[in-house]
């Protein structure tokens, strides 16, 4: 399978140089350039598989020969194993035909494990064949950094560099990943907010010439293919749980950057039959606007308690808007240039249509987020970490009908934002899950470095292996 650009400015390239580069070299996001599909008899017949076998069904056809079949078998057991539950993403009932989506068993307790876990496997297994080595840089401010470095922690080819900012992240997040001891396993601690952490990051990029001979940049934020493809999964385990593919099911999804749901648009295109998919936003509310009410523009920053979704722009709804716009490079290079100029994007009338035939959207801001947590423990001494409350709350206000079964994932545990669940009156913090009870206790390992390019891209050179 070849996988073409958003801006239709590059060559197809191989599944490899996708997982390698993340974003393509024309500014756009790679996406397949055909999708496989699968019958309903085939998904019916996967109805009862673990869910490792079921990943190696959905994800096989992407990888084609990039990966042996026994390899990428291998891979998926390997990025599944640490994850602390039978079920891998138990499903639990927690209303009338709705079901709530535990995505939040793997090691560092959100659902960015299951791509994270997949993508340093699979990134070992191709690094390794080719003899090659890398450097994975990336910035966080929360969910992403733990998942990466807990994705990494064993791959022999990978040194990985994760930049917070300097006492701005909560400290569960931190010690995350700051107690993961491995010699490939560098935090840094920056001088500086989350921004001045990206901007460092896009611009060692930009010009690797500081990295010696031989090595390269590898990102893993949430535009890397590998990880919207380990994401596609567990829509169909969902769906063929609950009745799929017989009958549709409708998702409603916690968003930020628009990977996670964008996976569960893609499992429709290959077949899965889906009614709705439900956009919980926060107050960062641009693709909720957009949805609604055609305004796609870029507002302020707003800090909310769920910092996971605290985005001005959703890097993944351009793969949406391509096929929004017939598939048309042209049109989504001129779409993204104007966007960046003026801050304002307007869906054309049958690319809103399409859009609206298949999503809906809701936003919920921190009181309606506190108070659907405040409920929920109440009616059912369920505990929701904020994010997932915003998925609760905005499935519930927009499913369109009470007969078709739906899904709300739950992508982080309630431990992770103690905060956020005592304003909703929870009596004290949330405990942490045995293996992790120990979090606090801890030993921490990171740099602080200033804000200042040389500084950290010395420290980068100096500590590779
Ligand atoms: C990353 C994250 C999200 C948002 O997912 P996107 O793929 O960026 O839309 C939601 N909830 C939690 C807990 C996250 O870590």
């Amino acid at each position: 399978m070849k996988f073409i650009s958003t801006r239709g400015g590059v060559a197809p390239q191989t599944f490899e140089q996708v997982v390698l580069t993340g974003m393509a070299p024309d500014g756009g996001l790679f996406v397949p350039e055909s999708l496989p599909g699968f019958g309903a008899d085939e998904m019916a017949s996967w109805a009862g598989l673990p869910y490792t076998e079921l990943a190696f069904r959905v994800m096989s056809p992407f990888v084609g020969d990039s990966v042996p079949g026994p390899e990428l078998k291998r891979i998926i057991e390997a990025s599944y194993r640490d994850f602390r539950h039978r079920a891998i993403a138990p499903l639990v009932l927690s209303g009338h035909n709705e079901w709530i989506l535990e995505l939040f068993h793997g090691p560092t307790l959100a659902f960015k494990d299951f791509a994270l876990q997949f993508l340093g496997h699979l990134l070992d297994h191709i690094l390794e064949k080719r003899g090659q080595k890398v450097v994975v840089m990336g910035a966080t401010s929360g969910d992403t950094g733990s998942a990466a470095i807990e994705g990494c922690r064993r791959c022999q080819n990978i040194d990985i560099f994760i930049l917070h900012p300097h006492n701005r992240v909560s400290e569960v997040q931190r010690r995350q990943m700051t107690t993961v001891a491995a010699d490939n396993i560098h935090n840094i601690a920056l001088e500086g907010n989350f921004d001045d952490c990206q901007n460092l990051v896009k611009a060692s990029f930009a010009d690797q010439s500081f990295l010696p001979e031989g090595r390269q940049l590898v990102a893993v934020n949430s535009i890397n293919w590998a990880r919207i493809m380990a994401q596609i999964v567990y829509y169909f385990w969902a769906a063929l749980a609950v009745g799929g593919p017989h009958r549709p099911v409708s998702f409603s999804v916690p968003t930020g950057n628009f990977g996670d749901i964008f996976a569960g648009y893609l499992a429709h295109r290959m077949g899965l039959p889906v009614r709705q998919l439900i956009i919980a936003t926060n107050a960062n509310d641009i693709l909720h606007r957009c949805i609604s009410t055609n305004d796609h523009s870029r507002h302020q920053l707003i800090h909310s308690l769920s910092p996971s979704m605290d985005i001005m722009v959703s890097s993944n709804f351009e793969r949406l808007l391509f096929d929004l716009y017939g598939r048309d490079g042209a049109a989504i290079a001129a779409l993204m240039d104007d966007f960046r100029a003026t801050g304002q994007l307007k869906l054309e009338p049958g690319a809103l249509a399409g859009a609206r035939a298949l999503f809906d959207s809701y936003r919920v801001d921190d009181a309606g987020t506190v108070a659907r947590i405040r409920d929920e423990y109440q009616a059912s001494e369920y505990l929701l970490d904020p994010h997932t409350a915003i998925g609760v709350e905005a499935g519930r206000r927009c499913r369109s009908d009470s007969a078709t079964p739906l899904v709300c994932l739950a992508t982080a545990h309630p431990a992770k934002f103690p905060d956020a669940v005592k304003k909703a009156g929870y009596p004290s913090d949330p405990p942490l899950p045995h293996h992790m009870a120990d979090l606090f206790q801890r030993q921490e390992r990171f740099s602080v470095l200033a804000d200042d390019i040389g500084t950290v891209q010395g420290f980068i050179a100096a500590n590779i292996s």
